[in-house]
């Protein structure tokens, strides 16, 4: 039977106004296994009117109040976390076990982390001059919006729409529609937890027609997103006309820039895992991995030898490390990529071929983890984001080179350094254009901490007091003394 996802609208499961339904594959099949709404203008006025009559009272609660709501839904989530991740699963194409041990529990973490981090958060403060006593205050901003990708449906979803709430706004929320089937078991969740009608609502379809109302609507105050550079830059412009709050984490090109004096063994672990985790389907995955010279033949048959062995398959098994790629869009535009190597003069060490598995996922889509040696950094393929299991190998003499290597792109997101000397890794961190930079590891995450990426790989900043401050406003009220 066909999966149909509905949109969530004032507290209820809604039909399209128009009643058209997009298809839903299950990538590692090929195959359609459900509807979801394609949302139109209607659908959007609807949810925006919900969000903006649901915004006194939730606004009105105690932080405590909002926070207790948060906490409800996480161990709902949590209750529910075998279903969800084998939903995760099936509309992603990621190994079960890593949306177990990645994608539910962190969406869990999303709402238990701002439930309590906020009670740290100063809302009022006093300023006093000679003259005059100032009140300032932060507030919530009214109706925000949160638009997610694919990648990493509920854990990127959940981590826009958590601080948003706790600080008092009323969210639309738009998932991806390659992927939207968790965030509609969300809806279930605040629905059964009895979140009150209106606070969440979740439209669905295609970003250029319902994405782009969302962030085209003058009732919307601000707008975070997470998506392709392209993606984020149509979005600055779209809502230039009104002046809306924008947070914008976008693409990313990272770089693992590996010494000959790291620590070896766990250097080769967590690369391969940097590299090719969730088919390398992470904004923060390393794309460009530079090795120094002195060690570059050993590191290249090592890293080959240890992809090999990575276990490809039916993400539904357990065994599973490594299952197909979300799209088929997404899978003709890596195969493009794997094909141009060749034209830019690569060498295609391992992979760079569509697996044809058996039985059931006999017409999924699935690449081979590939590694591409002997492109100059400035071909497309060094330049331009895959999102994919593609990662190209570099050599480099100096710090300064790799410096100078790492930082000759458009994007800035992550980078990783492997080394075991502090004071080298302390140099090459803080030249390096990056939102965040691991030493001798890799996502690593503090949810205190910002989290964002520079150039063209982000505006803004998420996570810890950033995202509380990017979803609210701030207020003076000044009295003579
Ligand atoms: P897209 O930019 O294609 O889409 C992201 C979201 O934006 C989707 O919900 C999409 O809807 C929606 N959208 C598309 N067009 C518009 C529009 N005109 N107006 C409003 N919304 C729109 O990205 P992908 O989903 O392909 O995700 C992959 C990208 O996300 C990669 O570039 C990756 O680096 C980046 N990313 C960045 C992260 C970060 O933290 N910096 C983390 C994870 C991913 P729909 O899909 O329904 O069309």
């Amino acid at each position: 039977m066909l999966e149909i996802v509905n949109n969530f609208i004032n507290g209820e499961f809604a039909e399209p106004h128009n009643k058209e339904y997009l298809d839903i594959y299950e990538p590692a099949t090929g195959s359609v296994y459900g509807k979801v709404a394609d949302s139109s203008s209607h659908d959007i006025y609807r949810a925006v009117e919900s969000a903006k009559d649901a915004f006194p009272q939730w606004s009105g609660l105690y932080m405590e109040e909002r926070a207790g709501y948060l906490k409800k839904i996480a161990a709902e989530i949590k209750n529910r976390s075998n279903i969800l991740a084998k939903c995760e699963s099936r509309d992603t194409g990621k190994p079960i076990t890593l949306a177990s041990k990645v994608d539910i529990p962190r969406a869990i973490e999303n709402f238990n982390f701002f439930a309590n981090f906020s009670e740290n958060f100063i809302f009022e403060s006093n300023i006093e001059s000679e003259v005059s006593i100032n009140s300032v205050s932060k507030q919530a901003l009214g109706v925000v919006g949160c638009i997610s990708p694919w990648n990493l449906p509920l854990y990127l979803f959940t981590w826009k729409i958590a601080p948003a709430l706790i600080v008092g706004n009323t969210v639309l929320a738009k998932p991806s529609e390659i992927t939207p089937l968790t965030a509609s078991k969300l809806a279930e969740i605040c629905s059964d937890i009895g979140l009150p009608a209106g606070v969440l609502n979740i439209v669905n379809g295609s970003g250029q027609v319902a994405g782009d109302l969302l962030v085209k609507n003058k009732n919307i105050k601000a707008i975070s997103f997470t998506g392709g550079t392209d993606t984020g830059k149509k979005i600055y412009q779209n809502s230039f006309a009104s002046l809306k709050k924008l947070s914008l984490e976008m693409g990313g090109k990272n770089p693992a820039i590996i010494f000959e004096d790291c620590n070896y063994e766990s250097m080769l672990k967590t690369v391969v895992k940097s590299s090719f985790t969730n088919q390398g389907q992470i904004c923060l995955c390393s794309s460009r991995i530079l090795v120094e010279e002195t060690i570059f033949e050993k590191f290249k048959i090592d890293f080959c030898n240890k992809i090999s062995s990575i276990n490809i398959g039916d993400p539904k098994n357990d065994k599973t490390q490594f299952g197909s790629i979300t799209s088929d869009e997404q899978f003709k535009k890596i195969k493009h990529y794997i094909n141009l190597a060749k034209n830019e003069n690569g060498n295609i060490l391992l992979g760079g071929k569509a697996i044809q598995l058996q039985g059931r996922c006999k017409n999924g889509w699935f690449i081979e983890p590939t590694v591409i040696e002997g492109l100059d950094n400035r071909s497309r393929l060094n330049q331009e984001e895959i999102f994919g299991p593609v990662v190209t190998l570099q050599s480099f003499k100096s710090e300064e080179e790799a410096i100078e290597i790492a930082n000759d792109t458009q994007y800035g997101l992550s980078a990783t350094i492997w080394t075991t000397s502090h004071k080298k890794s302390d140099r090459v961190a803080k030249n390096i254009d990056a939102g965040v930079v691991w030493i001798n590891c890799w996502m690593v995450r503090d949810l205190r901490t910002p989290f964002g990426g520079m150039k063209d790989s982000g505006l803004g900043r998420e996570g810890g007091e950033s995202v509380l401050r990017f979803f609210t406003e701030q207020k003076t009220i000044c009295e003579p003394k």
